[in-house]
């Protein structure tokens, strides 16, 4: 077995995303000698306790954090900078920061105030996922054959960039560099409009007359399903999501507004080319997905 990457790691929020790096760290032993799980909820720290995928389950944020040479923010996104705030003062000194948030630009805008000298910061977003949530919904494998983009500010030393990179590739995952702001515009295209999308269409057959909704729901296997899966996606998560990437999430749904405009423009006036060159691009995007073997 390699030598362990961090000593004692703390995740602080033991969701879908955190109790699966903990699950991945338990079965490997490869990350951190001791895992140290918090997490606001009383109940997802006892569901820890009793599912045993920390060395040690801790109330006290700030007390989970002490001693450790790496800690991890899983927290909704807009929860962060307060977290970040409340554990500061207990952090050692070369401590690394690293977080799992689906936004970049305003994690790193949130942590970089509280951020003590000699703290590292690295950023960093897997791109993995299911439409559950909390402790349960964990599982050790959800990281493999997946991507995880790291976004170190300029200037972080490049050591602990290396460190939190090993965290993901022993997870299985490859990991890829990007600065915030272009991995904030990738995301807001390949999953934010995706989700917003899903809950506008749910949102849409629900305003329906009661009728035509249970319809919808009898022959939703026509398509409409695909979104329900996405749609079913967590509250508190995606709502900070939106609200923190506000910028890139509102251009991509204009250029998305315009374009499918422009489609029902040319079903209108019968444009057959338009509407099959549009069909042909959804095809050849799949194809390559599968291709990528990320289908
Ligand atoms: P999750 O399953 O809801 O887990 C988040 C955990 O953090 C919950 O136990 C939550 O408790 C707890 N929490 C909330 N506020 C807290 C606070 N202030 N202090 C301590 N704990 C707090 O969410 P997740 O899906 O694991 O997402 C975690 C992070 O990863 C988010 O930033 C998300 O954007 C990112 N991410 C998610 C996905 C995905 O597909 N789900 C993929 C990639 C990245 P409560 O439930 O009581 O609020």
């Amino acid at each position: 077995m390699a030598e362990p990457i961090f000593r004692r790691l703390c995740i602080i929020g033991i969701g879908l995303i955190g109790s699966s790096v903990a699950r991945v760290a338990k079965a490997r032993g490869d990350i951190a000698d001791v895992v140290v799980a918090t997490d606001a909820n009383a109940e997802h720290l006892e569901r820890a306790r009793e599912l045993g995928f920390a060395d040690v389950v801790e109330a006290d944020t700030g007390a989970a954090v002490e001693a450790c040479d790496a800690v991890m923010l899983s927290v909704p996104v807009g929860a962060i900078g307060a977290v970040m705030q409340r554990i500061a003062p207990h952090l050692a000194p070369g401590c690394i920061v690293t977080d799992t948030g689906s936004t970049k630009g305003s994690v790193i805008r949130d942590i970089l105030p509280h951020l003590p000298a000699g703290v590292h910061l690295v950023p960093g977003h897997p791109m993995a996922g299911t439409e559950f949530s909390g402790p349960d919904a964990g599982f050790a494998e959800l990281f493999q054959g997946r991507f995880c983009i790291l976004t170190p500010p300029e200037g972080t030393d490049p050591a602990t960039v290396k460190k939190v990179a090993e965290i993901w590739r022993r997870a299985g995952s490859t990991v890829e560099f990007m600065d915030a702001a272009t991995h904030d515009k990738v995301v807001a295209i390949v999953s934010h409009l995706p989700h917003l999308i899903a809950f506008t269409i749910c949102s849409t057959a629900d305003d329906l007359a009661q009728e035509t909704r249970e319809a919808v729901l009898k022959y939703a296997a026509s398509g409409f399903r695909d979104f329900t899966r996405i749609a079913a996606s967590d509250v508190d998560m995606w709502r900070d999501v939106f609200l923190n990437n506000r910028e890139a999430v509102l251009e991509m749904l204009a250029r998305f507004t315009e374009d499918s405009q422009a489609f029902g423009r040319a079903i209108r006036w019968g444009q057959r080319e338009y509407i099959e060159d549009r069909i042909r691009r959804g095809r050849k995007i799949r194809r390559g997905l599968i291709e990528r073997k990320q289908a």
